[in-house]
């Protein structure tokens, strides 16, 4: 039976765009709602001339998702893909945010000094700290600093460019980051794409958080019918 190579995806090419993004998108729309893996992804984000991977492909993957609006989906949001496999299920996109307003020279500088020149993201109590021309360890790829208003755009449409209390500066994957987080036309926090960013632990405690919402009755009975796990 064939069913199973039928949700495959199939790298048809040759993708010949200019930009990185450009290649991934012709790929993913030529295989709507079929897996692609990790590979053939790297192999369409490669040059087409000099055929060199880019490092930062899976920044430009998730931007894909950020900028121009595409569903996208992976492992850590639907279960029947593997690890390192990825769909796209329609060619749909959403509405992305307008253009963000950027402040001055003047005021980015100050920005950047106000942060030592570092990315200013912090997570449970730690700075990312990355600057202009770091290696990111994680996202791979060379960082750039780039302008990020504290509070989501839709609250405040009218930035002011020239206050440096407004802005910080954040390292190309935060950004991205931040823009999962955040429902840009509603101003309203992305709670499930924050669960699936968050720690394993993370999000044992908001499942045990859920059970207890909804009264899980089965994992209660569960409790009760297996006593020997928790010896008093
Ligand atoms: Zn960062």
């Amino acid at each position: 039976m064939d069913d199973k190579e039928d949700r495959n995806a199939v790298v048809r090419g040759p993708y010949s765009g200019k930009s990185i993004s450009a290649r991934i998108e012709a790929f993913f729309l030529d295989n709507l709602g079929k897996i692609a893996t990790r590979e053939q992804i790297i192999e369409v984000a490669a040059d087409p001339i000099t055929r060199r991977v880019p490092e930062n492909w899976h920044q430009r993957l998730s931007e894909l998702r950020t900028d121009k609006g595409y569903t996208i989906l992976s492992w850590r949001n639907r279960g029947h893909l593997k690890q390192s496999e990825y769909m796209m299920p329609n060619a749909e996109r959403r509405q992305t945010s307008t253009p963000r307003k950027r402040p001055t020279a003047k005021t980015w500088k100050q920005v950047l000094s106000n942060y030592d020149n570092r990315c200013a993201w912090t997570e449970s109590g730690v700075r990312c700290s990355l600057k202009n021309g770091d290696i990111d360890p994680i996202g791979g790829g060379t960082v750039k600093l780039t302008p990020d208003h504290k509070t989501p755009h839709s609250l405040h449409p009218d930035v002011d460019p020239t206050d440096s209390t407004k802005w910080q500066p954040l390292c190309g994957r935060h950004q991205v980051m931040k823009k999962n987080y955040w429902d840009d036309d509603e101003g309203w926090l992305n709670v499930v794409a924050i669960v699936q960013a968050a720690s394993e632990e993370q999000k044992r405690e908001v499942y045990s958080f859920l059970k207890q919402y909804f009264g899980d009755r089965h994992a209660q009975e569960t409790e009760q019918e297996r006593p020997e796990l928790h010896p008093r």
